[in-house]
């Protein structure tokens, strides 16, 4: 999905509270053994193999992925297994754009092959957006910049109206499916998503196959699921998609677009806003492709064609075990997802094959004696570019057992496109976090990773997790205390023909340095977590935290700001003595609400989830904030209730022996 460097900065970093640690910790034996054998060739020979073929979810060649990590984790010493799922992963049929005026031009919607890169003349599935509704629409085009609620307010100010339109919206700034949903609830007949060159292009810096940004005839392809309303295959909402499961029909889903919608290059959205006239852009919305922006409508009109599948497919995901004897049943599990649109050199292949090093690391620790506390487990999702499935599916199948034995989830996706480390998690983990960075060395083996990432200081800006990624199930359905890392760089092969080996070993990574630096990162957090006798997380960092969430509610009442600072001093209270693990395991139901939040039940926390506008960025305390933004009395007074249970039950698990 979208780079998680854009979407976990929207909220503002966390910090953790002064370390009372040296920055260069000393490295225990294991740690050491850690540094010295995370290898940069182990790595790219998964990257090879897992990317070497274009592994769609539901396809042949995702199969065959799946075995691979299955037998490599064996040769680890993991116990595996495959869980299988069948979900809604429609494929396209018939992708299809042309010009009807003022002249007629049939548009090219393929992209062009690398002549250095041999795996971009491979046979891949067709630019298109997964869960478009299908349709064939002709209509005049109107130009409305990022596809947001403030720009299509601004072209209502002009006097541009959408409806029966076809609107042409630039990526960026918001998750992909709700610029869709805002087209249609203005009353757009269909969409054109496309990358332009001032976010994603030449303006950037040189273009494939020259430099790692997107070249003209490059596309964009995503999952166009409104993400906020929901996760997982669309018709078992908050139900595992077994084969016998029941589902409903894609017309019951409020959360699958209505209109058709195909991702462009910049190629082919230049030749139509070269023919739109209308008022003028300007600012940002002038963009990068050589013309003069406008708005429109029109006079250029375009026929979309989509026509999809509705095939119901079986996805796999691969789980693996690893233990001695004396270890406990509970466990922190490390996990990211395997299918990809295309290659997914970067995304997601760079993050399963540095995990499967992380993994062999372990797994040669434990053979040579190591009795890790916890167990460590780890998961290669499926479907997660069509909206988080694998991983979903199988936290609403198992979501009793998870709550009562997953004690964290570490996530790994998109890992390395370059050298700027960054982190997210919830508050619980950003402690330690910087406990492990402080005991990782970068790429250059200069120094550690922790002084990197806080600038020179000991504080990193820790991310708040909002969506994007498989961490989602977890945080926002179960209150799995979760974390997501990566290094990256500026890169415009995101979802592309041209996310290959190749371009990892040529600009995004060259000796891939950078992932090994990121598999001993995963490693040592997965070490240190395993081998404590308590699990490392921070239950105190939740008052402060609370603290500033309720300080971001302008429109709160008083008195009910009031009452809700007093239920976290007594939180706070509550922390004094360092919680058990099972006071820890508690702490995961006592965040939930079985009702939700209103306008999106399947999210479960009240505390932190996507915002619903946003998709990707952060919301705090969203079912409070979304019913003071409505200015629905009786719904205010329904958050603030479900709110303020949700703080009691913290403290009560907390203050309970
Ligand atoms: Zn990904």
């Amino acid at each position: 999905m979208l780079s998680l460097v854009l979407a976990t900065l929207v909220a503002a970093p966390q910090t953790p509270p002064e370390p009372a640690r040296s920055p260069h910790p000393k490295l225990d034996g294991a740690e050491k053994f850690i540094r010295e054998r995370a290898s940069g060739a182990e790595i790219r020979k998964h990257l090879r193999r897992l990317s070497e073929d274009p592994h769609v979810a539901g396809s042949q060649a995702d199969y065959e992925s799946a075995l691979y990590v299955k037998s490599t984790l064996e040769s680890f010493g993991f116990e595996t297994e495959i869980e299988t799922y069948h979900a809604y992963l429609p494929y396209p049929e018939e992708i299809g754009l042309r010009i009807t005026a003022p002249n007629e031009i049939e548009l090219d919607l393929r992209e062009h092959p690398n002549p250095r890169d041999k795996d971009s003349y491979d046979d891949v599935i067709a630019t298109y957006n997964a869960y478009s509704a299908s349709g064939v629409v002709e209509a005049p085009v109107v130009y409305a910049f990022k596809g947001r609620a403030e720009d299509f307010d601004w072209l209502e100010e002009k006097g541009v109206n959408v409806r029966g339109k076809i609107c042409l919206i630039r990526y960026g700034g918001v998750f992909r499916g709700l610029k869709v949903r805002e087209a249609a609830e203005h009353g757009a007949a269909g969409v054109l998503l496309y990358s332009d060159p001032d976010d994603d292009g030449y303006r950037k810096g040189d273009v494939h196959p020259d430099g790692p940004w997107r070249p003209e005839h490059a596309v964009q392809r995503g999952s166009i699921l409104y993400l906020s309303e929901m996760c997982g295959d669309p018709l078992t909402p908050g139900w595992a998609s077994t084969k016998e499961a029941e589902r409903l029909a894609p017309a019951e889903c409020s959360w699958l677009p209505t209109i058709p919608c195909i991702p462009i290059s910049s190629a082919n959205a230049g030749k139509i806003l070269a023919a739109m006239k209308g008022p003028n852009v300007s600012g940002a919305w002038q963009g990068g492709c050589p013309v003069t922006y406008h708005t429109g409508p029109g006079p250029v009109r375009v026929e979309m064609t989509v026509r999809c599948d509705n095939e119901i497919r079986p996805l796999w995901n691969v789980l693996g075990r690893l233990r001695a004897p004396s270890t406990s049943k509970r466990y922190v599990l490390i996990g990211g997802h395997r299918d990809a649109w295309v290659h997914g050199a970067n995304d997601p292949t760079s993050g399963q094959a540095l995990a499967l090093e992380a993994m062999r690391i372990l797994g040669r620790l434990v053979a040579d004696g190591w009795e890790p506390h916890y167990e460590i487990r780890f998961a290669s999702w499926d479907a997660e570019e069509f909206g988080l499935v694998g991983s979903t599916e199988w936290c609403e199948d198992h979501a009793d057992a998870i709550q009562r034995e997953c004690l964290a989830y570490f996530n790994c996706d998109g890992a390395v496109s370059g050298t700027r480390f960054g982190a997210s998690s919830t508050p619980d983990l950003v402690r330690f976090l910087g406990e492990v960075a402080a005991r990782t060395t970068p790429h250059d083996n200069q120094g550690r990773l922790l002084t990197r990432w806080a600038h020179g200081g000991s504080r990193p800006p820790v991310g708040e997790l909002g969506s994007g990624s498989d961490y989602t199930a977890f945080v926002c359905r179960l209150g799995i205390p979760a974390l997501d890392f990566g290094s990256r760089g500026g890169h415009g092969v995101y979802h592309s023909l041209h996310d290959t080996l190749f371009t990892m070993e040529t600009y995004l990574d060259p000796g891939f340095a950078i992932h090994e630096s990121m598999a001993r990162f995963l490693a040592t957090a997965a070490y240190r977590f395993a081998k404590s006798s308590r699990p490392p997380l921070d239950e105190s960092a939740w008052a402060p935290w609370l603290e500033s969430a309720i300080a971001k509610l302008n429109s709160l009442d008083d008195d009910l700001r009031e009452k809700l600072l007093g239920q976290v001093a007594a939180l706070r209270e509550a922390c004094k003595d360092e919680a058990d693990e099972e006071q820890l395991i508690g702490l995961h139901r006592a965040l939930l609400d079985e009702q939700g939040i209103q306008s999106r039940p399947w999210f479960r926390n009240l505390l932190v989830a996507p915002g619903i506008d946003l998709g990707y960025g952060a919301a705090t305390l969203p079912d409070l904030d979304e019913a003071l933004e409505s200015g629905d009395e009786a719904r205010i007074e329904a958050a603030a209730k479900k709110l303020s249970g949700v703080l009691d039950a913290m403290a009560f698990v907390l203050r309970s022996e």
